[in-house]
Formats: C-alpha cells, structure tokens, sequence
C-alpha cells in the first residue's frame, strides 16, 4: 500500500549539525508523501544545557553568563543555518534564532532575579531548543525546494493539561486544531516543521511532554491526520532483538507488535517514549522507527497486530537496576489479605513492583522493585507488618538482573518455558525466581547479576540466531 499521508519525526542527534540536518531535509525529499508532517527534536545536548543553565540561573550565576550562554547558543544554530539552508532562505531562520536567543537571555536574567524555578518557567525555558531546530529544518526544506513553514507545537494545535514537564494532551481540541492547522496545509503540498517535545496548556503558557517527547508529539499529530504511518528517524537501526553491546548476534526486529513492544520498553529498551504507543495503537497506525545514518536501512516497523508471526520469541532482555525482596513467615499461612495490605501499602509508598511471585505454600511472597525503591519498601513492610507474628523476614537481595523473553507467539506455544529454562540450565545459570505475565506475551526470570550475560547469550542463541 502506498503510503499518502505520513508523519517524520527527527531526533537529536538526527539534527546534531547543520550538515546532518542537510541530510534530514534530503530524506524528507526522498521519503515524502503525497501529504507529510515533519516533527523536530532540539540539537543534540542543547535540552541538557537549558536544563543546566536553569539551574545555575537560581544557583547565582552572573548576567554576563548568561548573555554569553545565549550567545552561544545562538552561534551554534546560525553555523547549522549556514550549512543547512541556502542563501536565499537564511533570512527567516536567522531572524528566529536571533530573536530567540534575546528572548531566552532576558527569561534566564528573570529566573535569575527571582531565584525560583518553577516547572511552568522550566518548560518555558526549555523549550527554545525545539523553537530554534524548527526553523533551521523548515529552511533546509525550502532549499530543497519544498514548500515549507515552522510551528511551536501548540500554534501547530498541540493543546496540555497544565502538568508543566509532563503535560497531558487535551485531545478532542488538539485533534481538532491540529486539522485545521496543519491538515490544510499539508493538502497544498506544504511540509510544514513542528517543534517536538513543546506544546501549550489553554492559557497559551508553553508545556513540554517530559524529556523525549518528541516521539509523543508525532504520535499525537499522527493520530489527529489519521496518518498511514508514523516514522520515528533516530539514531540506531530498529528495535533490536537484544542490546547489541552485550550478544554481537544481535539484529533488528523487522516487525513488532505494539504490545511486544510495550513489553520491552518495560523491560528497559527504550526505543520510543513509552506514550507514543497509546495514540498510535488507538488510531491502529503503524510506526517504524529508522535510522538517520542509515536511510537505505528499513528499520522495525511496529504494528497493532500481526497477521503470520514467524518467531515464536522476538527479543530477550536483560533489566538490571533492579532487587528482589522476599517476605517471609510461617504467620503468612492461610492468613487472607497479606498480599493484599503488601501491595496496598507499597503503592501508597510508590515503590514500583516489577515482577511477583508467590509460592501455594504460602511461605513467602517475591518481589521485585527498582533498586532506588528497595529502602523505602522494607521500610514500609515492616512498619505495615509490625512484630513477628505474620511476617517473619524480610530479605533482600540487590546483585540480581531480570531476564525477560518477550514474544507473542510464545501464546499458546507449548514447551516454550521448557526451552527457556532448558536453556538456561545449561548455560550454567540459576534461576531464583520465575514470572510469566498471563498475556503470555512474556516469560522473565530473576538470576544473579554475574549470570546475566550468560543468559541472555544462551537465551538469544535458543530462539533467535546461532
Ligand atoms: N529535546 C527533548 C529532550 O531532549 C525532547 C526530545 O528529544 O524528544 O528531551
Ligand atoms: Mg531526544
């Protein structure tokens, strides 16, 4: 099926240079459709030095600081505007940038005065890495001869909740506005650039998705278009079958499914911000993830459903910032409700549970939280279960990882958890505790952190590739 209408979004270090965003509006021009949306993350690092300077700003450092930091600033997006953009179209990108840059000096002499930083002026103040990409690439287009015009994505119809630095999409309106604005413009022909990341609550006061959430935004624009596909151009191949750096046998996915793929960014994989799913899945548009540097290179295309799935196991990770805590104690017998008051009381203390799992003898029940968790959850279950007669123990231990096969065909596959933990077995690796989600979609299981490796090599090898 040809694709007509699709939505591009670049990341950082997509747009790194004035010579990368070069090729990005290269790309554009070689993978347009009939109707194309282009969303922009800031150049790579430059949300982490507004991050910084923010800081700094109430930390006292001096106005010539901070004039020199947008200075900076500035003189590193106009040598991208040079590199990018043709000479007849330097005027308006230059004009932004330079206004810009003005504008976030006096903000940050603000902040500075006022010795606070609220998340609203933080929002504020990051979003002018988004503000000053967006016009270099909208130039860069023109220079390929595309029909071109930049928006912040609240002008592009992206309308929060007020949540500064994790704002929340407001969509009936958004959808709406989002039609109007750019829809029209994308029927003329025009490829219009929105800021990623960057949008605004019902007042006009600018909100960001929370860091990475450029990925969400071209959801949210996607979803609104009714988009054939959303393409999220980054810096790696695809989603990968295993983290390359630990099995060189790793390769990339060529399909996924939106719950497989929820499944690894759980487990760690962070591909795409976790948000951008939920839009994507709901309006059933496929998202292909690709590589920059790789055009040539077809990247995982992740999808609602599959129709033949071929491999029983997609991918195995290994998540390692993790304990297991054991709770133990012969008072738990045939007690009803100690589960119950165990997650009651975690939740309350917002300690994530990652895995569970209790044994029919009832003996003890196994968790496993996030390593920062692990002090506020003994805490808490000791002060929930005071003296000895229910719980008895409370153990823990932080040396472990967490191995997850992740796999859609694995439901309804039999003998699928035999082959895991035959696998494992012998690749000489112990296994302390097992979960499989009842999706099936996932087996993952808890050995020491020395063994992981090991693991996931035996594991890959198993399913995956010799
Ligand atoms: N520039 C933002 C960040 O670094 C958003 C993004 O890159 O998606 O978090
Ligand atoms: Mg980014």
């Amino acid at each position: 099926m040809a694709i007509k209408r699709l939505v591009m979004k670049f990341g950082g270090t997509s747009v790194g240079s004035g010579e990368r965003i070069r090729g990005v509006a290269e790309i554009v021009k070689a993978h347009r459709a009939r109707e194309t949306v282009v969303v922009v993350s800031a150049m790579s690092t430059v949300t982490n030095q507004l991050v910084d300077v923010a800081q700094e700003a109430i930390n006292g450092i001096t106005e010539e600081d901070i004039k020199d930091f947008a200075r900076r600033l500035k003189e590193k997006h106009a040598r991208a505007i040079r590199v990018a953009v043709a000479r007849e179209h330097q005027g308006p990108p230059l004009q932004e940038v330079e206004r810009l840059s003005t504008e976030l000096e006096k903000v940050l002499v603000g902040i500075s005065y006022v010795g606070e930083l609220t998340p609203r002026s933080m929002d504020y103040v990051l979003s002018f890495g988004e503000r000053m990409s967006a016009p270099i690439l909208s130039g860069a287009l023109k220079s390929q001869g595309i029909e071109s015009s930049w928006f912040s994505g609240y002008e592009a119809g992206i309308v929060t909740d007020s949540s500064f630095g994790k704002a929340n999409p407001l969509w009936a309106k958004t959808n709406r506005k989002i039609k109007r604005v750019l829809g029209r413009r994308t029927e003329r022909g025009e490829v219009p650039v929105v800021t990623g990341f960057v949008a605004g609550d019902e007042k006009g006061r600018i909100t960001t998705l929370s860091r990475g959430g450029s990925d969400f935004s071209a959801a949210i624009i996607g979803s609104a278009l009714k988009a054939d596909e959303i393409w999220i151009w980054t810096d790696v191949d695809g989603v990968y079958t295993t983290d390359p750096r630990m099995v060189k046998q790793a390769r990339t996915i060529d399909v996924i499914s939106f719950a497989e793929a929820m499944e690894l960014a759980y487990f760690g994989a962070r591909v795409l911000h976790p948000k951008t799913i939920e839009p994507a899945m709901e309006k059933d548009i496929p998202v292909r993830v690709r590589n920059t540097f790789k055009p040539e290179h077809r990247g995982t295309l992740i999808v609602r459903e599959q129709k033949k799935i071929k491999e029983i196991v997609k991918a195995v990770t290994v998540l390692d910032d993790c304990a297991l805590l054991t709770i133990s104690g012969v008072g738990m017998i045939g007690v009803p409700g100690v589960a119950a008051r165990v997650f009651t009381a975690l939740a309350a203390e917002k300690v994530n549970i990652m895995m569970i799992s209790q044994g029919s003898s009832e003996v003890n029940i196994s968790l496993v939280v996030e390593k920062g968790d692990l002090n506020r959850a003994i805490r808490t279950i000791k002060k929930t279960f005071p003296g000895k007669d229910i719980v008895k123990d409370v153990t823990y231990d932080k040396d472990i990882a967490v191995i997850a096969v992740i796999g859609a065909g694995m439901r309804g596959t039999k003998g699928v958890a035999a082959r895991v933990f035959r696998a494992a077995a012998d690749a000489g690796v112990n296994v302390l505790m097992i979960a499989q989600g009842s999706s099936e979609v996932n087996i993952s299981f808890v050995v020491a952190a020395k063994d992981a490796k090991k693991g996931v090599v035996a594991l890959h090898k198993e399913f995956i590739a010799e």
